[in-house]
């Protein structure tokens, strides 16, 4: 199995312990990244000595042209995508509802929302047997705050999440007849660097003892939901969610 594997935001986080994982498990893989090169690079670096294949290509996934780019440059350097893995995303420092203003919402919603939906298109015009394609899998990165709210923190966050659980159903459903499975991976309290993005790099240790498993997840842990998704061992799952919570 040599498919071709996207993942948005593989310079860090999530995104890059997807990308070794899936290198290791045989995926030639494209991660993107939005501005930090440098760990793109590393990350690849680390592919490319284990024996796996894998670039990385600037495109900020909330910037059409990007996008389309991003798969067009794909198309050229690996062929045409089997999986896409929808992994950007972004939070804005904590805030309540009552002070978040239009630039603020534009912002979360354009990267958690808009861009997974400019990627999977791109991804099912390339998919689609119906246009010609092999077929594939999506799969989206929720969040358990879809399910929690973010109250006092980022209920924008929260909302952009719950986004994409109804995208995850929608587009499942709308593509179910194309060869081409979407389904999503809710994670919980996950040690990145996504917090310390969001002004609260501690948030991890401050709240892991509300988790049932009394601890914050790692990146490996969802990486691993990520590719059973993906994978033909998912053969019969779409429009589904794996919660990597902790329990919580
Ligand atoms: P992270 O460590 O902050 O990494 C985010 C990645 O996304 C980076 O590679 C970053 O690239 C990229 N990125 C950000 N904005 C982008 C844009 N506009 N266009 C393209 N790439 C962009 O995040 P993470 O914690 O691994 O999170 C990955 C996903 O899991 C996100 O969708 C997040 O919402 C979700 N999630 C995370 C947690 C958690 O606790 N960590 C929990 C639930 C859900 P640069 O480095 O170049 O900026």
């Amino acid at each position: 199995m040599h498919e071709v594997m996207i993942i948005t935001g593989g310079s860090r986080g999530i995104g890059a312990a997807t990308a070794k994982l899936a290198a290791r498990k045989g995926y030639r893989v494209c991660l993107t990244y939005r501005g930090n090169r440098q760990a793109a690079d590393e990350v690849v670096a680390e592919i490319t000595r284990d024996g796996g294949e894998a670039i990385a290509l600037a495109a900020d996934v909330s910037v059409e042209r990007d996008v389309v780019g991003l798969f067009e440059s794909v198309d050229r350097a690996l062929g045409p995508v089997g999986v896409l893995v929808n992994n950007a995303g972004i939070l804005e420092t904590r805030s309540r509802v009552e002070a978040m203003d239009a630039e603020r919402l534009a912002r979360v919603l354009a990267v958690n929302v808009t861009g997974s939906f400019l990627c999977a298109r791109e991804a099912v015009h390339r998919m689609s047997t119906k246009r010609g394609g092999a077929g594939g899998a999506i799969v989206n990165l929720s969040s358990a705050a879809s399910r929690l709210g973010g109250p006092n923190e980022f209920v924008d966050y929260a909302a952009a999440k719950g986004a994409i659980d109804t995208f995850t159903i929608g587009l499942a459903k709308e593509v179910a007849d194309e060869g081409i499975r979407v389904n999503a991976v809710r994670p919980g309290l996950i040690y990145t660097d996504i917090h310390g993005s969001g002004g609260q790099p501690d948030r991890v240790d401050r709240l892991k003892d509300s988790v049932p498993m009394q601890r914050g997840g790692y990146p490996e842990e969802v990486a691993r939901a990520i590719l059973w998704l993906a994978s033909d061992e998912a053969s019969y799952s779409t429009g589904s969610f794996i919660n990597v919570d902790g329990g919580r």
